[in-house]
């Protein structure tokens, strides 16, 4: 009887999760105006996941990423996985030190964290940290969180921070955390680091830290003739935060915190015996399931893959600027980016195909934009573009 009983509940609740996958599946054809990736393929991954038994054991990786790891940890694939990345954005294998995070937010609290630690080591002085007003929200309140200084730096029209208005809110008595916006979130905005990087050289303040947060535009840069945007031997920054679960293509939150050894010296690292290791980090607990996962990829898709898809990406970008263009829609896009923003159609139209929005009065107002990723088709374009184009002549008539 008892069983029988457990085979009807058991057969509820998948119905439950079945219905709630289709419901999914039919979402995630319009996912247009958030930065993911709606065409995984991880199936084989979990297929060996399951069989292989590692569905039976925990996994956790505590403990520094470069550290050979005592306990259940994939803490070794940890370290091939940074050192596949590294590289690609011009760390040497000397210099590199890193780890494979929760998030970009997690990312970008280990850039402000450390640079903030980095800068108190060299000067015993507390740093002032310079962030765009158009950066991702997760700075400001990371710099909230941590007790810092913030002063936020007004943004031009492309979303890109003024180098005029950095000049004039430097306090070079004190050391400059800055952190620069390798893609704003909603125009996809670039700080210009070459030109910010001469202002700061100008004040000559006490001593410098940069942060890239790169969290979207991060993980296809360096697959394409634009990496320079990303190479610190080309861009001198400190830190880096990429998110895993946008270009890259994970399937939960996560990221990738690249720095170096130097930065990493001049951490207060808290030994902890029982995990034979300094604890730099800011998680002791972290997820060793991502980076094997990341692992698999890189050895399954390789590099090849994602070659592929950044290319197809940045062109898919431009088809969809051909077509507004062709149909009469005025868009802005900035260089590099694979986001694109126009005047802000019907409450439908932004719910039909998930599309984020934002103000802006320099350009007229209320405005929306889609994030061209993989998912994105060409076919899908042309008919979100038909759409878009109806969309405004009805607005116009009602006008
Ligand atoms: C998405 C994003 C973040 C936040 O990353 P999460 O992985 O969602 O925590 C930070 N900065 C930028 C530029 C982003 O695009």
């Amino acid at each position: 009887m008892l069983s029988s009983v457990i085979a009807i509940a058991e057969t509820e609740y998948m119905v439950a999760l079945d219905n709630w996958v289709s419901n999914m599946k039919a979402q995630r054809e319009n996912d247009f105006g958030y930065p993911c990736d709606q065409q995984l393929a991880l199936a084989d991954f979990y297929q060996w996941y399951v069989e292989s038994g590692m569905s039976t054991m925990v996994l956790n990786n505590a403990g520094d990423p470069f550290q050979p790891s005592p306990h259940i940890s994939s803490i070794g694939f940890e370290e091939e996985v940074l050192r596949f990345f590294g590289p690609k954005f011009g760390f040497t294998a000397e210099e590199l030190w890193g780890l494979v995070t929760f998030s970009g937010t997690d990312s970008n609290n280990h850039g402000i964290y450390f640079g903030a630690n980095y800068l108190r080591s060299l000067t015993g002085m507390e740093p002032i940290v310079y962030v765009s007003t158009e950066a991702h929200y997760s700075n400001m309140r990371l710099v909230d969180l941590q007790g810092l200084e913030l002063r936020l730096i007004d943004t031009d029209e492309t979303g890109a921070m003024i180098p005029e208005k950095l000049a004039e809110a430097i306090d070079p008595s004190r050391p400059v955390l800055i952190v620069f916006a390798m893609g704003t979130t909603f125009k996809g905005g670039v700080d210009n680091q070459a030109v910010l990087n001469q202002i700061i050289a100008e004040k000559s303040p006490v001593a410098v830290y940069r942060h890239v947060d790169a969290a979207l535009f991060g993980g296809y840069l360096p697959f394409t003739d634009r990496k320079d945007l990303v190479d610190r031997t080309v861009q001198p920054y400190d830190s880096i935060a990429i998110s895993a679960h946008k270009f890259i293509g994970l399937d939960e939150p996560a990221g990738i915190f690249l720095t170096t050894r130097e930065v990493l010296e001049r951490q207060k690292s808290y030994d902890v015996p029982y995990l034979n290791s300094g604890m730099p980090m800011i998680s002791c607990s972290r997820n060793g399931l991502i980076p094997l996962k990341l692992w698999w990829m890189i050895q399954h898709d390789g590099e090849e893959h994602w070659t592929a898809e950044a290319k197809e990406v940045l062109e898919n970008t431009e088809y969809l600027c051909e077509e507004l263009e062709r149909a009469g829609i005025t868009f802005w896009v900035n260089d590099a980016s694979n986001t694109v923003f126009f005047a802000k159609p019907s409450a439908e139209f932004v719910h039909k195909y998930d599309l984020a929005t934002d103000h802006d009065d320099r350009l007229g107002g209320d405005l929306a934009h889609i994030v061209v990723m993989q998912h994105v088709s060409k076919d899908k374009i042309q008919i979100f573009v038909n759409e878009l184009k109806q969309e405004y002549e009805e607005l116009n008539e009602a006008a």
